[in-house]
């Protein structure tokens, strides 16, 4: 007896569109998507409670005729792709042609589409796969569908779906994807007959980016400077050392203009922010990945959410190596501010009873010279000397840990313990790259035995730990002798170091170069080793701390991720003093 027999066409696709259209953020996605693909100006979006009783997209783009309107509803119907080659070189953000049927399969569904010339255009109503209606009909030129009462004929589906704000949620966050990676489109998006956001198109991402999350944010981020010649171009906008968030939200990746989601790069993203983030919080990124279309393949899930790099270690390298430039340009921002004179005149008066910090007069102080008396207190037509590179006054110490001074903005305040753990590590790790830590002999050789997996990395990377200032030598089967440390670890057990340093040292070593692998272990040992928050500091080594601060490759946060100095400005200080609108 034969068992075997074909599925309905609506039945298969309904069982495909599971793959497609997972929820209303699924249809929103490939509605907006195809509205991109035909070349719209204007996209309007517009749901109801949560995109379940209604998703309405409207656009501006070249629309369909009557037969290809009635053809886009069946199943692999497509413009966007023909042979197989072309799938090596795609460049619409569709090609698979299982959107439309698929979502039609599940919905009550509308489409009203005409062509730019033509006299008249074409409606067609599909309800759960079966078509109701074809006839003459539509408005304006370009395309307008309606998805009514998703997953109506799948209760079973309808009952996966979250609250009504969750899916308004993914929708909006799908949104937002489309509108970043397309700021040339206009998009208008309403949500149960409010207003959402209404953004105009611009040539420019950083406008899009303020018009749709604020310029706060935007004030926040730096722009990654394009090299011309890479075979993996990026561009966009990061957030400064420190900004970050507590999920992804804003982690915003496109390969070749579509949003994806990549492994890949979110490791590259936390590499590159590496020190420059506190633990578990992602970095807030607008990145634009360019590569040759046949270095990727998008072909990879139904819903195109990930990607498959043929050089993932590429792809990996050119993010690392333009995050870390970019995150590291901002320094001059820093710098920039501490350009100016200190606006205090006269200097600050202390009263009696204050703590020894006495305030001085403004200084300038210069990299590598002493403090000299800051000239620009100087008749204005005086020909001034160059100055050198910092001024800033020290008004004091609060609580014995953030000290408090003045420079040409306003008001910093810098955590005197974050500031010198951020000084300490680029110390060191400067030191390590170019001649390695300095080692100091113990007195007492230590013998360690070692489990047998970790005396093979321990083997491996003798090189390394010896750059790092650990002397260690093999001392029979499994078992090392440690002869010498680096002079501030030497209070530690050199035991249980040994073993700190392999645990934490093996998970960063897949994928890092060795130089790297020290980081975190210096990282954690220089907070052992920074002046604490109640450790009081004379006036001149408060100078130096900032000095070096400022010298620092990533001077505004300490090598957890966590600020050392924060800027307020006499204007945000107008502000609060209602002074200023
Ligand atoms: P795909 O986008 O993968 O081609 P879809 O099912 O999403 O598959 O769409 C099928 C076809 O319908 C598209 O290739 C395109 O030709 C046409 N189409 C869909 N939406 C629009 C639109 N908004 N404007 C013009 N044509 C469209
Ligand atoms: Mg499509």
């Amino acid at each position: 007896m034969s068992r075997v027999h074909l599925l309905s066409d609506t039945l298969a696709s309904q069982v495909a569109a599971g793959e497609v259209i997972e929820r209303p953020a699924s249809v929103v996605k490939e509605l907006v998507e195809n509205s991109i693909d035909a070349h719209a100006q204007a996209i309007e979006i517009m749901i109801r409670r949560g995109g379940i009783s209604l998703i309405r997209v409207t656009d501006d783009g070249v629309g369909m005729d009557r037969d290809d309107a009635l053809l886009c509803l069946e199943r692999h119907a497509t413009s966007k792709i023909r042979t197989a080659a072309d799938l090596a070189t795609i460049g619409t953000l569709g090609f698979r042609g299982e959107a439309l049927p698929s979502i039609a399969s599940v919905a009550r569904f509308r489409l009203t589409t005409r062509e730019k010339e033509a006299v008249a255009g074409t409606e067609v109503i599909v309800s759960g796969g079966k078509l109701e209606t074809a006839r003459d009909g539509g408005e304006a030129p370009g395309t307008q569908v309606e998805v009514r009462s998703l997953f109506y004929n799948l209760p079973a589906r309808r009952k996966f779906l979250r609250s009504e704000n969750t899916e308004t949620r993914n929708i909006e966050h799908q949104l937002n994807l489309q509108a970043i990676g397309h700021p040339e489109i206009a998009f208008s998006f309403v949500r149960d007959e409010r207003l959402v956001f209404q953004l105009p198109g611009t040539k420019l991402l950083r406008e899009r980016i303020r018009d749709l999350l604020g310029s706060e944010l935007l004030a926040r981020l730096l722009e990654i400077e394009p090299r011309a010649r890479a075979k993996i171009q990026l561009r966009g906008f990061i957030g400064q050392a420190g900004v970050s968030r507590a999920s992804r939200a804003q982690q915003f990746i496109f390969v070749n203009g579509r949003a994806i989601e990549s492994p890949v790069v979110g490791a590259a993203l936390r590499e590159g922010y590496h020190t420059a983030l506190m633990k578990g919080q992602f970095p807030v990124t607008f990145l634009f990945i360019a590569l040759d279309p046949a270095e990727v393949d998008v072909n990879v899930h139904p819903a195109k959410r990930e990607v498959r790099f043929r050089d993932p270690a590429g792809v990996r390298e050119a993010v690392v190596a333009a995050i870390r430039r970019t995150l590291e340009s901002d320094r001059h921002t820093w710098q920039e501010q501490f350009r100016g004179p200190p606006p205090t005149q006269p200097p600050f008066v202390r009263p009696e009873s204050s703590p020894p910090l006495a305030p001085e007069p403004a200084f300038v102080i210069a990299p590598t010279e002493p403090p000299v008396r800051d000239q620009s207190f100087a008749p204005p037509n005086e020909k001034r000397p160059t100055l050198p590179a910092h001024r800033f006054q020290i008004l004091g110490v609060l609580n014995k840990l953030y000290v408090l001074m003045e420079n040409a903005e306003g008001l910093v305040l810098v955590d005197q313990h974050a500031a010198h753990e951020r000084i300490l590590f680029e110390e060191l790790r400067r030191r390590m790259e170019e001649q390695g830590v300095p080692s100091q002999r113990l007195l007492l050789p230590q013998v360690v035995s070692l489990p047998p997996r970790d005396a093979e990395w321990i083997e491996r990377n003798l090189a390394t730990l010896q750059k790092m200032g650990l002397g260690v030598e093999e001392f029979g089967r499994h078992t090392f002798k440690l002869e010498s440390l680096p002079p501030f670890l030497s209070g530690a057990d050199p035991a249980r170091l040994l073993h700190d340093v392999i645990e934490s040292l093996k998970s960063a070593s897949q994928s890092t170069s060795p130089l790297r692998l020290g980081e975190d272990m210096i990282a954690k040992t220089v907070c052992r080793h920074a002046v604490k928050a109640n450790d009081p500091l004379r006036q001149q080594e408060v100078e130096k701390l900032i000095r070096d601060l400022l010298e620092c490759e990533l001077p505004y946060c300490c090598p957890h991720g966590r600020p050392t100095m924060i800027q307020i400005s006499l204007g945000e200080l107008e502000k609060k003093f209602g002074r200023k609108p």
